[in-house]
């Protein structure tokens, strides 16, 4: 047993995870392991820069997840599909192009060894999935969770995203949280603003400053960091949440 796990997290650390910006803000992330030599795109809007990502680094993709149907996550579908034949794994209550295996709650996602497991996080749509790879200490949040920050309401209540949005905050604290946005900076803006006596998020706002001006990425975000620096996350009860978030959506 004790083997087992200690295998498991080496087999974890082989997980490759790269990021490819695309659109404004968008980050798609390759997901490649080692060992089988498969490679998985997650939320691919669009498909030329993630065939330029893979061609760099002699990767084939056979795998592409989604977390929801927004075309900014799904856009790239059908073209990566016909020129890779890989297959395509998105929720089973969206209407995702080219799917060809629905996911739901306590379903599986596979690459190699690493098993993601299927959470339904409804609030910023409805279809809403993340995918969590609990030995490799990851997980696949989409436009659900963002650094400091959460997505907008288009499709739930306030009671499911606030829901969803514990459920991501519960994982254990070391997780690390990849979200397909940068939009640390103007969250954090607002963070500093909701919560002007929290020393954890004036100090990530430094470092969020910091690294935008060096045009470097601020993700992937741990839940230890959200549960300090995230009001969504530390909201006390889901009113108290959509209060934030409607403030937010007005937020300059
Ligand atoms: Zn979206």
């Amino acid at each position: 047993m004790r083997w087992r796990s200690w295998q498991l997290r080496l087999k974890a650390a082989r997980m490759d995870i790269v990021p490819v910006p695309a659109f404004s803000d968008n980050y798609i992330w390759l997901v490649h392991d080692e060992e089988s030599g498969e490679t998985a795109v997650v939320d691919p809007g669009d498909a030329a820069p993630v065939i330029r990502a893979v061609e760099q680094r002699g990767w084939i993709i056979s795998q592409i997840w989604n977390t929801h149907w927004h075309p900014d996550h799904t856009g790239g579908n059908l073209v990566l599909k016909e020129t890779t034949g890989a297959r395509i794994f998105g929720p089973a209550a969206g209407n995702i192009p080219g799917r060809d295996v629905g996911l739901a709650e306590g379903e599986e996602v596979r690459i190699g060894d690493c098993v993601g497991r299927v959470i339904a996080v409804p609030g910023h749509t409805l279809d809403h999935i993340a995918l969590i790879f609990d030995d490799a200490g990851v997980a696949f949040v989409g436009d659900t969770l963002f650094a400091m920050g959460c997505g907008r309401l288009f499709e739930g209540t306030p009671q499911q995203m606030f829901a969803s949005l514990q459920r991501l905050a519960e994982l254990p604290a070391e997780t690390r949280l990849y979200c397909a946005h940068e939009y640390t900076l103007s969250n954090a803006r607002f963070a500093s603003h909701a919560e002007p006596g929290n020393r954890a998020i004036a100090s990530r706002l430094a470092d969020v400053e910091r690294l935008r001006e060096g045009g470097r990425i601020t993700l992937p975000t741990t839940t230890a960091e959200e549960r300090e620096t995230n009001p969504f996350v530390r909201a006390s009860n889901w009113q108290e949440f959509a209060r934030l978030r409607s403030e937010k959506d007005s937020f300059r």
